[in-house]
């Protein structure tokens, strides 16, 4: 199993996985999960002007797998950074879904060889999840 990094959607220090309250800046994770502001947050984190904030939660929203994060995601990969677009690629191969495909599928004709390139990454962690489940 790979290592899943957890970030405080607050101040995104790094935090262990069963982190309740942020060690760093007190913020309380375990409500914000609760009360499902954790998600918008990531969602928003995507606009963030910072590169590794927004890099953070594409990353972090691949983890976590919901697919109300597939929208703003599909967004990143035709307004962001390439390099937060091919990020996004990939996190959008861990969420799946039809949608996740068709995606990957348009992804792969981008204008920036780095998002292309990650499309096919993509299509393979797409499949390789396919088959752990059949
Ligand atoms: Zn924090």
């Amino acid at each position: 199993m790979e290592k899943i990094r957890y970030f405080c959607p607050n101040c995104w220090e790094e935090v262990l996985k069963d982190t309740k309250i942020c060690p760093y800046c007190g913020a309380d994770i375990e409500k914000m999960e609760r009360e499902g502001t954790y998600l918008d947050k990531l969602i928003n984190a995507l606009k963030s002007n910072d590169y590794f904030t927004a890099r953070s939660a594409v990353y972090i929203l691949g983890e976590i797998g919901d697919p109300k994060a597939i929208d703003a995601l599909s967004i990143c990969i035709e307004e962001g950074d390439p390099y937060i677009a091919a990020e996004a690629v990939i996190a959008i191969a861990k969420i799946k879904g039809v949608r996740a495909l068709d995606l990957i599928e348009k992804a792969k004709g981008h204008q920036y060889v780095t998002v292309r390139r990650a499309a096919f990454e993509a299509e393979k962690i797409l499949k390789n999840r396919e088959g752990e489940e059949s």
